[in-house]
């Protein structure tokens, strides 16, 4: 069995960031990423792909230019994890050694729960950003809308990205407003959360744009199951009294967002909590029960905004973390929470909301968050894709340094972590 220092399963956001930010500090590593596709993806592009903005080409890149060149890729899939035996299984029943484990193959896509879903996405107007193939469809069928209804869904948190599905409606509503057809669109906002955005300060500038759009809110609403064909939708609602009931919608467009979960061979592991995700120290995004296995991105169960910023700040503290753990040292990096959503209200004008543990608002410029900007767009549409492949994915840390504890660092307490 080959054994690596490093073993980081998953090659996206994550998986190549923190790569990259370990052999910056050690390029003497010995450190394999498994990862079973050729294309990495720039997720946060495919929003603007579905208002027309951004060429889809320009959020995907050969996997091969993102996986730092001093470590080895292994083209497979994970499909369980041994951790008394430090050893990763692969699908074709193969197994990998390790010092420490990165586990970051993000979240899953969860359609199977919207009866109906898989047999109409990409027909008959039923569309979702968070599908590389689907997000031109969206601007489609948002350009041939020009009159009837629009449906904006939203599954329960956790979520990848929890402002995108308003996003799309913010996006849409602006190009019927400039084409004139929003007075004969009728647009509804379904959402499974009970308010529009988890962050407090950002909901009345957010509301704003609701009135301004004329869109209606519907609050516990899940979506269940779409008839494609029929352009109906069916939604379960959760009543104050505990009680749920069913509601049918009729549409001419509907952008859905399917609920998210780990990935299975995640969810079937011992790695992970009660929810599915991996277990891991809200600060240093150590496992608690496995002293030599982190976790970032998506599949991390710290409650993060689940986001490519957060990998920003996350990476590092991973890369310095994993390093003490290799040498015997307790760990001093520690991350704050922080995530950001860049929110799309309008062609032109974004409300980038910065924020870390508890809703606490981390504004990286000296402005109030809360106000929409051009500058912001300007960030979110010209600079992020390169700030995101060219410094992000090559480990320049710009105004991402760890923050460290001052005091004692955490003990090594688990046994694994000195077992090498
Ligand atoms: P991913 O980038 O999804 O990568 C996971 C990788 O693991 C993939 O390459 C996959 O092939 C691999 N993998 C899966 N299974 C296995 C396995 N069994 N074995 C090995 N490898 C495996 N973030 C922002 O910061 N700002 C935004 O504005 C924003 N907007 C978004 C809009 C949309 C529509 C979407 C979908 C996402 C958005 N995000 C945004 C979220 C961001 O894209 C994710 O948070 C980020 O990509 C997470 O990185 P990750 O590495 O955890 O997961």
């Amino acid at each position: 069995t080959p054994r690596y220092d490093v073993l980081v399963i998953g090659g996206g956001a994550a998986g190549c960031a923190v790569t990259a930010s370990l052999l910056k500090r050690d390029p003497g590593l010995r450190i394999a990423i498994v990862e079973p596709r050729d294309q990495h993806y720039y997720q946060p592009g495919w929003t603007l792909v579905g208002a027309g903005v951004f060429d889809r080409a320009r959020t995907e890149r050969a996997m091969a230019r993102c996986i730092p060149s001093k470590a080895q890729w292994i083209r497979a899939a994970a499909s369980a994890f041994e951790p008394e035996q430090q050893q990763v299984v692969l699908e074709d029943g193969s197994r990998l050694g390790y010092r420490a484990l990165i586990v970051c193959p993000g979240l899953s896509l969860n359609w199977d729960a919207i009866e109906g879903a898989r047999e109409t996405l990409g027909k008959n107007g039923v569309t979702s950003n968070y599908v590389f193939e689907l997000a031109p469809y969206t601007w489609q069928q948002v350009q041939s809308l020009r009159k009837g209804r629009a449906l904006f869904t939203q599954p329960p948190m956790p979520i990848k990205c929890a402002g995108a599905p308003q996003k799309a409606m913010y996006l849409s509503c602006d190009h019927w407003m400039k084409q004139g057809v929003l007075p004969n669109i009728e647009v509804d906002f379904c959402s499974a959360g009970a308010v529009l955005f988890g962050v407090a300060d950002f909901v009345p500038p957010l509301m704003k744009y609701v009135e301004r759009y004329g869109a209606h809110l519907n609050f516990n609403e899940t979506l269940i199951k779409v008839d494609g064909e029929a352009h109906k939708a069916w939604f379960k609602v959760a009543g104050t009294d505990g009680q749920t009931s069913t509601v049918e919608r009729e549409f001419d467009f509907l952008h859905v967002v399917p609920p998210q979960r780990a990935p299975d061979f995640v969810r079937s592991s011992p790695l992970a909590n009660a929810d599915g995700w991996v277990e891991a120290d809200h600060e240093t995004l150590r496992h608690p029960r496995y002293g030599n296995i982190f976790s970032l991105g998506d599949v991390c169960s710290a409650p993060n905004a689940k986001t490519a910023a957060a990998v920003r700040k996350q990476a590092p503290v991973v890369a310095e973390n994993v390093l003490s753990v290799l040498g015997g040292r307790g760990l001093r990096a520690i991350y704050d929470g922080y995530g950001s959503c860049p929110l799309t209200v309008e062609r032109g004008k974004v409300i980038l909301a910065e924020f870390g543990y508890g809703g606490k608002l981390l504004p990286t410029f000296p402005l109030d968050p809360r106000v929409p900007r051009r500058l912001a767009w300007e960030l979110k549409t010209k600079w992020m894709p390169s700030i995101y492949f060219d410094l992000m994915l090559k480990g320049h840390e710009w105004m991402a340094e760890p923050k460290h504890l001052e005091f004692e660092p955490r003990p090594i307490e688990s046994p694994a972590a000195c077992d090498f």
